[in-house]
C-alpha cells in the first residue's frame, strides 16, 4: 500500500500544479502512514526527476521516452497504471488541471479505482479518512469517502499550497513496464500540434499574478487594455464567463465554477460583477484586487483593495505607472 503522485510537466518544465499534489500527498501519508512515491513521465525528463527527488517520496518513478514526448491521455494513463502496479499505489493523486481532469478519469478505470475530483482537503474525520470537494460553485463542500481499494483523486491547486523541496533525496528509478505500457498505447492516439493561447505569457494555473477582464471591457477590441498591464506586471489573463460568452476573449481565459480555478498570489479583477460563479474559481486568491465603476458591485465584497473607477482610465494608468517603477 502506497500512495503515488502523478508528475505533470511541458517541455521539461515541472509544473507547480505537482507540487500542490505533493503537498495532499505528504498529507494523505502522515494520516495513513503510507510511503508516497513520485510517477514522472515524459521524453528528456531526466531533470524533471531529479528536481522532484528533493521532495522526500521514497522514490520517484521515471517513464522517459519518444512515446511520452507529448501529453496523450493513452499512452500516460496506461503508464501511470503501470507505475501504480509496480508501487502497490492504493491512492493515486494527479491535479485538477487540464491535463489532470482528462488523464485520472482514464487512470482510474485502468485500476478499476473510484475517483473524486477537485478535492479541497484531506483530513481525519471520525469515521476515517474524509475528503472533501466542493459541490454547487462552492455553496456545498461535500466529503468524500472512495469505497475502492485503490483510489484516485485529483486535487484543487488553489487549495494546496505548493510544497517545498524537503524531506530529503529519494532514489530515481527507471520503469521499463510503464515505457512498455506507454509504447504499446502510443498508436491509439497522435499529437498533431498544440496551440497555446497567451503567446509568452505564464500559464493560467501557474500564473502568480493573474489580470482577468470582465462583460464590462464590452467588446474584445477593448479586452486588450488588459494586455499592457499583465505585461508589466508578467501576468497571465483571465476572464470571466460573460466576457468569454460575448466572444471577448478565448475559452481557455475562463475562470470560475466552469473554468478554471486559480489562487494566484495577485487576482485583478477589471469590470468582474463578481457573481458566485466567478468568485468560486478565485476567492482563494491571496491579494484580491478590484476595479469596477459600480461601488455596490459585490466583486468589493470579496477584493482586499478596491478601486471603484472606468476601467479604462484607471487600467493604462495602472500600467503605465507600473512600467515607471519599473524604470
Ligand atoms: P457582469 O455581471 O455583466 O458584470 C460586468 C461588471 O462590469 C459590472 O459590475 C459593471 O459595473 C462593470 N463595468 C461596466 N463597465 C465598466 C467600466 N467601464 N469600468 C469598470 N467597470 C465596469 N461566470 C464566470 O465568470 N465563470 C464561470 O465559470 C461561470 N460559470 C457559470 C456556471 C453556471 C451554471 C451559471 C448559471 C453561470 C456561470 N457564470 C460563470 C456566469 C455568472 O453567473 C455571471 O453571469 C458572470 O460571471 C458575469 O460576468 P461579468 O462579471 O464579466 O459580467
Amino acid at each position: 500500500m502506497s500512495i503515488l503522485v502523478v508528475a505533470e510537466q511541458s517541455g521539461g518544465t515541472l509544473r507547480r500544479s505537482t507540487l500542490c499534489a505533493v503537498t495532499c500527498a505528504r498529507e494523505l501519508s502522515s494520516t495513513l502512514g503510507l510511503d508516497w512515491n513520485i510517477a514522472v513521465m515524459g521524453n528528456d525528463v531526466g531533470s524533471v526527476a531529479s528536481e522532484l527527488a528533493g521532495y522526500g517520496a521514497s522514490k520517484v518513478f521515471v517513464a522517459d521516452d519518444p512515446a511520452l514526448a507529448n501529453y496523450l491521455a493513452m499512452p500516460y494513463a496506461a503508464a501511470t497504471a503501470a507505475i501504480a502496479g509496480e508501487v502497490g499505489a492504493t491512492w493515486v493523486v494527479g491535479s485538477s488541471s487540464t491535463t489532470g481532469k482528462d488523464l485520472m478519469p482514464r487512470v482510474s478505470v485502468k485500476l478499476d479505482a473510484g475517483l473524486a475530483s477537485d478535492v479541497v482537503s484531506v483530513s481525519d474525520g471520525n469515521g476515517g479518512l474524509q475528503l472533501s470537494r466542493p459541490m454547487w460553485a462552492g455553496n456545498v463542500v461535500a466529503s468524500v469517502d472512495i469505497l475502492t481499494d485503490v483510489k484516485c483523486l485529483t486535487v484543487r491547486t488553489s487549495d494546496f499550497d505548493a510544497a517545498s523541496a524537503s524531506g530529503g533525496e529519494s532514489a530515481i528509478v527507471t520503469s521499463s513496464g510503464a515505457v512498455g505500457a506507454a509504447q504499446s498505447n502510443a498508436g491509439r492516439m497522435r499529437f498533431v500540434r498544440m496551440d497555446a493561447t497567451g503567446g509568452e505569457r505564464p500559464d493560467l494555473n501557474e500564473a502568480s499574478i493573474v489580470v482577468s477582464g470582465g462583460r464590462g471591457l464590452k467588446s474584445e477590441e477593448n479586452f486588450h487594455i488588459l494586455d499592457e498591464l499583465a505585461d508589466s506586471l508578467g501576468a497571465a489573463i483571465g476572464a470571466s464567463r460573460a466576457a468569454v460568452d460575448a466572444g471577448y476573449a478565448p475559452n481557455d481565459y475562463q475562470i470560475g465554477q466552469t473554468g478554471k480555478s486559480v489562487a494566484p498570489d495577485l487576482y485583478i479583477a477589471v469590470a468582474i460583477s463578481g457573481a458566485i460563479q466567478h468568485l468560486a474559481g478565485m476567492k482563494n486568491s491571496k491579494v484580491i484586487v478590484a476595479i469596477n465603476k459600480d461601488p455596490e458591485a459585490p466583486i468589493f465584497q470579496v477584493s482586499d483593495y478596491g478601486l471603484v473607477a472606468d476601467a479604462f482610465q484607471a487600467v493604462p494608468e495602472l500600467a503605465t505607472s507600473i512600467a515607471q517603477a519599473k524604470g
